[in-house]
């Protein structure tokens, strides 16, 4: 059976037909999936609203936690296989995906070992009053998650949600998203009751728009977009439901003469080909302080001009985009920037060996990039690197905080003074100080601000954003 629909713990289809899985490594198709609508989302929720309410709500917390800690160890024991799916299903290098697994794993050992340490308050109120906070889950909760990242987002919304006590709905992107069939059903295998999870594979403007507009949910996590970031706000406010939102961002690494500049190449390159510069916090702008603009420049061609996109198998430096509109879109950003006349400092090259039919694009450095130029302020979602130089640290800040985004940031120089000013000084949820973590570990709270969205996940702060509060208020003085 074509696998997608997960309800109850059982897979089912849709009456809407099936959908073709192709690989960017060489565009083959390699498997399908369900293309679930608003029918299979209504039954998919009505199943987790059944087992809030019947097992997970009443299930200790500590057996929560220990059955997210099997899953860990099982996906952990299936590795190699969940690599392998990965790598083909988003065309990332097997080094890449590897680590994906690996973080998926450790998300839901972070989270199980979270489970039973959710706990209230209680505060110091009236005289002859007892005030309690109970700390509690939301209920339903959809998580809407896009191709990037899949095994890692399932990780980030389902581990987090579960811990919390929610049951969950999950969208996962047509465009990549075999691992999370397979991460399903080993939450499953590891005993995890019927209806706490439940999948549903298939378009966004389909299945994805039915759940965020649900009535039967009641928050919703989103990660994508901004476009459908807005979609996705406006149909859960109609419901008078909460969502947080991560959106993307055009994140800014910051470098002073007195940094140790060969580290802070190495991580301007990491920082943009991770993912093949897919990734919602990449470091998309570096900004070099003009004193070291030449030598800074020279140091960083040299290094990028032997990098490589290949095929997944090939484990090169990045790989091909998820699909051929992702290519296009790419291509007229670094269209513009050439009709613009903005120089092309280095290009990298895509390997010899990589197949024809893949989603390829030469990795390339632009620079100086103009502050206004569409290059500096939107998110381009590929391996290209924007360098723009500074005067001052008040003119790093404009530049860097000169966008509609506010995600991640880096800052390069020994000063300690200056790492706390420009850290204080930059709109981001995250800022690396010497190193650019692009999202960071599992345990550091993560999200940001503007176009970049709102709400945190990640850590423990990500998961108090999947509970909520009840203030119990008991009057125990006993007179009229
Ligand atoms: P997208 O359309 O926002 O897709 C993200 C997720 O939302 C996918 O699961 C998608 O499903 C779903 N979706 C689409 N329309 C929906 C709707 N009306 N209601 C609810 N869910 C819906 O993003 P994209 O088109 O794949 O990529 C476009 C750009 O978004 C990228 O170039 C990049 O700038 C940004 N992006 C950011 C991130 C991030 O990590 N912050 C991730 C991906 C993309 P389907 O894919 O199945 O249609
Ligand atoms: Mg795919």
């Amino acid at each position: 059976m074509i696998q997608g629909i997960l309800i109850d713990n059982q897979w089912q289809s849709s009456e809407l037909g099936d959908i073709a899985v192709v690989s960017p490594s060489d565009g083959q198709e390699f498997a399908r999936i369900q293309r679930g609508g608003e029918a299979d989302v209504e039954r998919a929720v009505y199943a987790a609203r059944q087992a809030f309410e019947n097992s997970w709500e009443r299930m200790p917390a500590f057996e929560k936690g220990r059955l997210l800690h099997a899953i860990s160890q099982r996906i952990l024991a299936e590795e190699d296989a969940l690599t392998e799916l990965e790598a083909r299903d988003t065309g990332k290098p097997i080094k890449q995906a590897r680590v994906d697994i690996q973080s998926c794993a450790r998300y839901f050992e972070y989270y199980a070992g979270a489970a039973d340490k959710i706990h209230g308050e209680t505060i110091p109120f009236l005289a002859d009053y007892q005030v309690m906070i109970l700390r509690e889950p939301l209920g339903v909760v959809g998580h809407v998650i896009p191709w990037n990242y899949p095994a890692q987002m399932f990780g980030r919304t389902v581990a987090a949600s579960l811990a919390a006590g929610n049951t969950c709905v999950l969208k996962p992107s047509e465009d990549a998203c075999m691992s999370t069939l397979r991460l399903a059903e080993i939450a499953i295998e590891a005993g995890l009751p019927a209806g706490v999870l439940n999948l549903v594979t298939g378009y966004g403007t389909e299945a994805g728009a039915a759940l965020s507009a649900s009535p039967g949910i009641d928050f919703m996590t989103f990660t994508g977009s901004p476009e459908v970031g807005t979609l996705v706000q406006q149909a859960t406010a109609a419901n008078h439901v909460g969502c947080t939102l991560e959106l993307g961002g055009k994140s800014p690494q910051i470098v002073f003469p007195d940094a140790d500049l060969e580290q802070a190449v190495e991580f301007a390159v990491r920082g943009i080909l991770q993912n093949t510069g897919q990734t919602c916090s990449a470091g998309s702008r570096i900004l070099v302080h003009d004193d070291i603009r030449e030598h800074f420049c020279d140091m960083l061609t040299r290094r990028f001009e032997s990098v490589r996109a290949g095929a997944h198998g090939e484990d090169l430096d990045c790989g091909a985009l998820i699909h051929a509109r992702q290519k296009d879109r790419v291509l007229r950003f670094i269209d513009t920037a050439k009709e613009l006349g903005i120089e092309q400092l280095v290009e990298g090259g895509v390997s010899a060996q990589a197949p024809e039919g893949g989603f390829y694009v030469n990795p390339v450095v632009f620079g100086p990039v103009p502050k206004d130029a569409p290059l500096a302020k939107e998110e381009v979602f590929g391996p290209v690197l924007c360098v723009m130089f500074f005067t001052s640290e008040d003119d790093a800040l404009t530049i860097a905080n000169g966008t509609d985004y506010g995600l991640v940031a880096g800052i390069w120089t020994r000063d300690g003074a200056r790492q706390m000013r420009m850290a204080k000084g930059i709109r981001a949820g995250q800022v690396f100080i010497n190193g650019y973590g692009a999202g960071g570990g599992i345990e550091l709270p993560f999200g940001g601000s503007g176009k970049s969205g709102h709400g945190r996940e990640k850590g423990l702060e990500g998961l108090l954003e999947l509970t909520t509060t009840k203030t119990i208020v008991l009057r125990h003085d006993g007179r009229i």
